[in-house]
């Protein structure tokens, strides 16, 4: 469904990303784990056309969208969540939701969609005219999430979705990661904690100063020696 090719990403004088290739097949979770300042962030930023790379390719189901607008690529349903979550913190939960759809003429999926949300997080709803700068971090992960579910994504890019975040809340918004994917929704999994993001994910990519080296499911990754030393913390 996805496919990242050969891609090369340099800033100025930096290459942070010197040639990778990766694969996400539809319904399924990938993460992508490494170290601060691996490339994840920019990886994902180039998959959703915030960055142009140098070279290389991103194909979506067969078609190249290297040169795509992030907007387009938005209407054939890549959508990420960005690191740090980025809701708009003078609008309401409500008004940012409704952002999430602002490229969608179908006003009437757009409502059902709207109350797919709340069900999924009731918290989003009880606080749906309070200001999104008034809700918790974990609050705020969910709103950026719900806001990327309603532009319907086929694959959702999300970008560290447990930074910040308490133990337990993380549990919280993995299990509803996994529960989109289950939905049906491909996944693209940065993450820094990839403990959490090996036991939901189907394979995973190691990503080190721009390069990857390592892959597998995440069943293979979790037990290299490797991945449990440099990783896992053990
Ligand atoms: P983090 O977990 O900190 O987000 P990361 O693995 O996502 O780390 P990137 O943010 O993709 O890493 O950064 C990869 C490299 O590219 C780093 O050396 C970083 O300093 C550099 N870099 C990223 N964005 C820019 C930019 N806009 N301008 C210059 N250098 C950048």
């Amino acid at each position: 469904m996805l496919e990242i090719k050969d891609l090369e990403v340099g800033f100025g004088g930096i290459t942070a990303l010197k040639g990778i290739s990766l694969s996400v097949a539809e319904g399924e979770i990938v993460t992508l784990i490494g170290a601060n300042g691996a490339g994840k962030t920019t990886t994902l930023r180039t998959v959703s056309g915030l960055v142009r790379p140098r070279a290389g390719k991103i194909l979506v189901d067969g078609q190249d969208v290297t040169r795509l607008s992030a907007q387009a690529r938005v209407k054939r349903g890549l959508v990420q969540v960005p690191e740090g979550r980025r809701v708009f913190p003078q609008m309401s939960v409500l008004e940012n939701l409704e952002l999430g759809a602002y490229l969608r003429k179908d006003a009437k999926s757009v409502a059902s969609d709207l109350d797919d949300v709340f069900a999924r997080f009731p918290r989003l709803a009880d606080r749906r005219k309070q200001h999104a700068g008034t809700l918790s971090g974990g609050e705020q992960q969910m709103l950026a999430i719900g806001r990327a579910l309603m532009s319907r994504p086929q694959i959702l890019l999300l970008d560290e979705p447990s930074m910040g975040l308490a133990p337990l809340l993380v549990q919280e918004i993995f299990s509803i990661v996994s529960e989109i994917n289950a939905g049906g929704t491909t996944v693209l999994l940065v993450e820094q904690n990839a403990n959490m993001a090996l036991q939901i994910a189907h394979r995973g990519y190691v990503l080190e100063t721009g390069k990857i080296v390592l892959a597998g499911t995440a069943a293979e990754l979790t037990s290299t020696d490797e991945v449990k030393r440099a990783y896992l913390g053990g």
